[in-house]
């Protein structure tokens, strides 16, 4: 039963919530468990389409499901619900590709989810700067699009309750601000830099604001980052940057953005949760739509 939440856009929450599963499980095809990387460069640069009938989703997408689940029974971020949710998901299927700080936190937060207060600040000695975050944030963002100030209240909310360093909360700004802007057909990596506080991830932002459309995926990829090290201001940039510069075609973003490799499910899910907030996935191949594992 959902309750009715004025103000919400539940249907570009939605829209955000399928291309950021799409993103995830696509690109979750290219990691070298599933083919080498000359091959995998080649098939993209081809864009020849993974052959393998199903594309599961990972840690993003099953994190992305429980922040959608706290937005549909209580219509905003309730702190402690949503680590009981993250815990309960977890817990539900332990095996997709967590980072090693989940599977530290989230088991404890099954047995206290109001535990997160102390146990996410401690966390690599200061919380989390991963891209953990911003990988899961896009639908929160579209969610609320019609308030901007809300969107950065909310996605703050969503990213302490794992991520307590401020680069970590700063990735999930910028990528909710993203989302909302991609709704508002006002998104410019410019405007994500101006709404994301002060650090790192605002820096590589501005960078990618004065990187050329021209430039090539990869090329783009070198420069800005590309998630290798799973830090916010590693992923950010470059994911936002091919949001922006595909912001219209879904297909077009997910080929860019995995030329650039590196944690390149995550990259994938977060550009798509952009996109796909405005244009929804009913542009991509037919089959894409298929072979990606159904959300629960
Ligand atoms: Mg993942």
């Amino acid at each position: 039963m959902t309750a009715p939440h004025p103000g919400a856009d539940r249907a570009a929450a939605r829209r955000s919530l399928e291309g950021l599963a799409l993103g995830d499980a696509f690109g979750e095809r290219w990691f070298p468990l599933f083919r080498e990387r000359q091959r995998a460069y080649a098939e993209i640069r081809a864009r020849i389409t993974p052959p393998e009938l199903e594309w599961h989703w990972t840690d993003d997408t099953a994190m992305a499901l429980a922040i959608q689940r706290v937005l549909d029974e209580r219509g905003a971020i309730d702190q402690d619900r949503l680590a009981l949710c993250f815990a309960l998901t977890y817990d539900a299927d332990p095996a997709r590709g967590y980072g090693h700080g989940m599977h530290m936190l989230l088991p404890a937060l099954l047995a206290e989810p109001e535990s997160w207060r102390t146990l996410a600040p401690g966390l690599f000695e200061g919380g989390s700067l991963g891209n953990g975050a911003a990988m899961r944030v896009a639908p929160l963002g579209a969610w609320f699009a019609a308030d901007l100030d809300r969107v950065t209240e909310q996605a703050v909310l969503s990213a302490e309750v794992t991520h307590a360093h401020p680069q970590g909360i700063a990735g999930a700004v910028a990528i909710a601000v993203a989302a909302a802007l991609s709704v508002r057909s006002e998104l410019s990596v410019a405007a994500v830099a101006e709404a994301t506080p002060v650090g790192p991830v605002r820096d590589g932002l501005a960078r990618a604001a004065e990187l050329p459309f021209t430039t090539e995926p990869w090329k783009a990829a070198d420069l800005l980052g590309n998630g290798q090290r799973i830090r916010a201001d590693d992923t950010v940039p470059f994911a936002v940057w091919t949001a922006a510069r595909h912001r219209d075609d879904l297909a077009a973003a997910l080929w860019s953005t995995a030329e650039g490799f590196g944690d390149v499910d995550t990259t994938c899910a977060i550009t798509a949760g952009i996109v796909a907030a405005r244009t929804g996935t009913g542009s991509v191949p037919t089959e894409w739509r298929q072979r990606r594992e159904a959300l629960t």
